[in-house]
């Protein structure tokens, strides 16, 4: 272990060994200092025994920004925690819940004197109950535990005036995992259960009657809970905390979905009399309070000032070198990310550096580990050192594996994306990332993996060949400054909306005042649904007539369409579901599918019985459908003059697409090896667009004669799809975009850029909010860009209709610089 050199001197050693030609890479390195812990008192209201429980737990006093966000929580006001990861959130929301259910379970003032009590011995029997839903019948079957004799007894819970808690997770196993650990605080209350698909009849009773302290997820409460609220009525009536916990996870239409099952929630609750607060835990994004006050339709509060502390941690940027290869239309090819991985990886594992590289899917991190293992090889190391670490291992593998890496047996692990929250593995000395991870969340998850315990380490992103690696490698103020991306849905998409219109008027009728409650295009909206036969309206309200289960018209996790089911021909598995809208572009004919980080290759598409066969396959390489498409404008909803050439608007549109081939790009080179032809019918989607427009005049100052213009456009189109993450959650594959010289609805040079799901999903907005910054950040992306007429980097996108052409790279400086000119 090369304990003794520091973090600048690995990375030296780095560079030195890949010879001249690595000298540039390193394009940027930040040194990001130690940070020491900023400690607050214990709130002075916070029950003394879970203070005695989270010291003997390791939290020997809260940080500043726990302690801040207790307060908040405590005195009422609705929060969102928004501070880095590891950073103990969820101490700042259970400070005040624990607190308050202690408080309620002791009988308000005499609650003190309880301490010792529980001390004596009034704490539940034995050991908590296994992690989730059996958690109650395990109760159930040793009689209730102490605690929750103790709570009954205390009458508090059972005879409806103590309060509850609702936890919301986006996954069962986090809320499993949540359940669990506070379970092992071993508090006099009732076990913390979760409420989710494997809840026997049994245990929900149980958690009904006896419940304090619930753990479910969004789809739970929209499948059963909400619908069911009679039975509930005493848990909702006594709801004093609701908490969204990883919040940054309900984004697009998900999200969507989510702000209207919160508003559901929030109207039953208001309806049973209660006034919950809102608690929300989220990764560090751009403006954390207003999404959260969009995912609760609340006025939320705040705190972002991380008060955890941090080893030094040295974090480079990386830009692969441009190779000798060709790409498409004879374009300058960079050597792949995952090839660069590799490299790097096995040169740390020669240096006995114990490193963890991220990358995208388990067949890339397969290869990083296979191409790792032969340079080390050849250089005369031993390959043995190199392994990889992904989802499809055992626990008993993975556990085996992080053992070696602890050991030392073993240096270097080639890793999934998805594993970055389940590893299990601490101290590393470095972390290479092949590829921007897509979130900030995600590259500092990842980039934290090293270094834990305070001691320094090394992180290296190294750019895939796109706009926004080109961006963010050139641009270091994106990541290591003020988060830029937000979280970001449309709680008004009518396509989400209209599913819980119909569900929310199935609880309970809908009153116009209900009405307001999920925003202002909700009335028209029931109206129509009345119109269609949805809704009836009644003097006093909207309901539901229909015989089936309104609750069923939504999938929260759906993209809207049919579904496509993808099935393995051989076995008849059905491995998941593509939205029918854009399945076209996932699993055509010859497309190479990945699940779970699993390749399969694409045998069959029958749109009409909407069924995709595959086979497991991995042919080494990836496919990109190529689409054309129309966009014709429906509604401009926004706009905004820049200067007296150029527009910028958002709206409502209808893309009509058609896939028209695909494009095979070796995995290891990124060579393209070819392009196959396709004939799929045409898909009409309504959504929403973000555009802009330049007039003639405009384009003589761009200096564009009329031969240029749709290349420029074009060209510029494709960059700014590349760049709209940096600003929204998203990826580039949830966006479209059309350009063209003569718009027929603007009749001037147009470019859009469009969500890809019916009704938006809040990027096209958040492209109109942010439109001066991320399309200035598009013009310095291509600009950064070494190459002379566009490359994948800059301008070429892998999923272009018309194959990339025509392209002019310098034709869009000069359009987005007219564009952004002040007038
Ligand atoms: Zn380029
Ligand atoms: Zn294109």
């Amino acid at each position: 272990m090369p304990r003794s050199r520091t973090a600048e001197e690995i990375l030296r050693r780095l560079v030195f060994l890949g010879g001249p030609t690595r000298a540039g890479s390193a394009v940027h390195v930040e040194l990001i200092e130690a940070r020491e812990a900023a400690y607050a008192d214990w709130p002075e209201w916070a029950d003394p025994l879970l203070v005695e429980r989270l010291r003997a737990s390791g939290v020997e006093r809260p940080w500043s920004h726990q302690a801040e966000a207790a307060e908040l929580l405590h005195a009422g006001r609705h929060t969102v925690l928004a501070t880095g990861t590891a950073s103990g959130k969820s101490a700042g929301y259970l400070l005040p819940a624990l607190s308050r259910l202690l408080a309620d379970a002791g009988g308000g003032a005499g609650g003190r004197a309880r301490t010792d009590e529980a001390a004596a011995g009034l704490r539940p029997s034995g050991p908590p109950g296994p992690v989730g839903p059996v958690g109650p019948s395990s109760n159930t079957r040793r009689g209730p535990s102490a605690a929750a004799r103790r709570a009954s007894a205390s009458s508090a819970s059972s005879s409806g005036r103590g309060g509850t808690v609702l936890y919301l997770a986006p996954t069962k196993a986090l809320a499993a995992d949540q359940a669990r650990r506070l379970r092992e605080l071993d508090l006099p209350i009732p076990p913390a259960v979760c409420l989710d698909g494997d809840t026997s009849g049994e245990e929900r009773r149980w958690i009904r009657e006896h419940g304090a302290f619930v753990l479910s997820n969004p789809d739970m409460l929209h499948y059963s809970l909400l619908p069911d609220h009679r039975r509930w009525s005493s848990f909702l009536r006594r709801l004093t905390y609701v908490v969204i916990d990883e919040c940054h996870g309900y984004r697009g239409v998900f999200g969507a979905h989510v702000a209207a099952v919160i508003r559901r929630l929030r109207r039953l609750c208001a309806h049973y009399g209660s006034d919950p607060v809102f608690a929300l835990a989220s990764a560090t994004t751009a403006d954390p309070g207003a999404t959260a006050a969009r995912l609760t339709g609340l006025q939320v509060a705040e705190v972002t000032e991380d008060g955890s502390p941090h080893g030094r941690l040295l974090f480079a940027l990386w830009e692969p070198p441009l190779t000798d290869g060709r790409g498409e239309l004879g374009a300058p090819t960079r050597r792949t990310a995952v090839a660069e991985t590799a490299t790097l990886l096995a040169d740390l594992a020669g240096e006995r550096v114990r490193t963890v590289a991220f990358v995208r899917s388990r067949r890339g991190a397969e290869l990083v580990s296979v191409m790792a293992r032969e340079d080390l090889a050849r250089s005369g190391g031993s390959g043995e050192q190199i392994a990889a670490y992904r989802a499809g291992y055992l626990r008993e593998e993975r556990r085996a594996l992080e053992a070696a890496l602890q050991s030392g047996r073993l240096t270097a692990v080639a890793a999934t994306n998805a594993l970055e929250l389940g590893m299990d593995i601490a101290g590393l000395d470095a972390v290479l990332l092949a590829g921007y991870p897509g979130t900030r969340a995600s590259l500092w998850q990842q980039a934290g993996r090293a270094g834990r315990g305070g001691q320094e380490s090394l992180a290296v992103l190294i750019a895939r060949d796109d706009p926004l690696d080109t961006y963010l490698v050139h641009h270091p103020e994106a990541l290591f400054g003020k988060p830029v991306e937000a979280t970001v849905f449309d709680p008004g998409n009518p396509y989400v909306l209209w599913g819980h219109l119909c569900a929310a008027a199935a609880e309970l009728p809908l009153r116009d005042k209900d009405l307001d409650l999920f925003g202002p295009g909700a009335s028209a909206l029931a109206a129509e649904l009345g119109r269609s036969g949805w809704l009836r309206k009644r003097a006093d309200g909207w309901f539901w007539t229909r015989p089936e289960r309104a609750a069923d018209l939504s999938d929260l996790r759906g993209m809207g369409g049919e579904p496509i089911r993808i099935i393995e021909a051989d076995t008849g598995r059905l491995l998941g579901m593509a939205d029918g809208g854009s399945a076209a572009g996932a699993v055509h004919p010859g497309a190479v599918y990945l699940h779970q980080g699993e390749s399969y290759l694409v045998r069959d598409l029958d749109l009409d019985a909407a069924i995709a066969l595959v086979e497991a396959k991995d042919p080494g390489y990836a496919t990109y459908a190529r689409e054309v498409a129309h966009v014709r404008i429906v509604d401009e909803e926004r706009s905004e003059g820049w200067n007296t050439h150029c527009r910028v608007a958002y709206g409502t549109v209808a893309v009509t697409s058609q896939v028209v081939g695909y494009l095979k790009r070796d995995s290891r080179t990124g060579q393209v090896l070819g392009e196959e032809p396709l004939e799929l019918p045409e898909h009409t989607l309504t959504t929403k667009a973000v555009w802009w427009t330049v007039t003639p005049a405009g384009l003589e100052d761009a200096l564009l004669a009329a031969p240029d213009i749709p290349g420029a456009a074009h060209a510029a189109e494709h960059a700014s799809i590349g760049l709209l993450p940096l600003f929204a959650d998203c990826d580039r594959w949830d966006l479209g975009g059309l350009s063209a010289a003569e718009h027929p609805d603007t009749g001037l040079a147009t470019v859009f850029v469009h969500d890809g799901l019916p009704g938006g999903a809040g990027f096209a907005e958040r492209g109109f909010a942010k439109a001066k910054d991320w399309l200035t950040a598009t013009m310095d992306a291509i600009r950064a860009c070494e190459c002379r007429t566009g490359c994948p980097s800059c301008v070429q996108s892998p999923k272009c209709g018309n194959g990339n052409e025509p392209l002019d790279k310098t034709g869009a400086i000069r359009l987005l610089e007219v564009l952004l000119r002040p007038n």
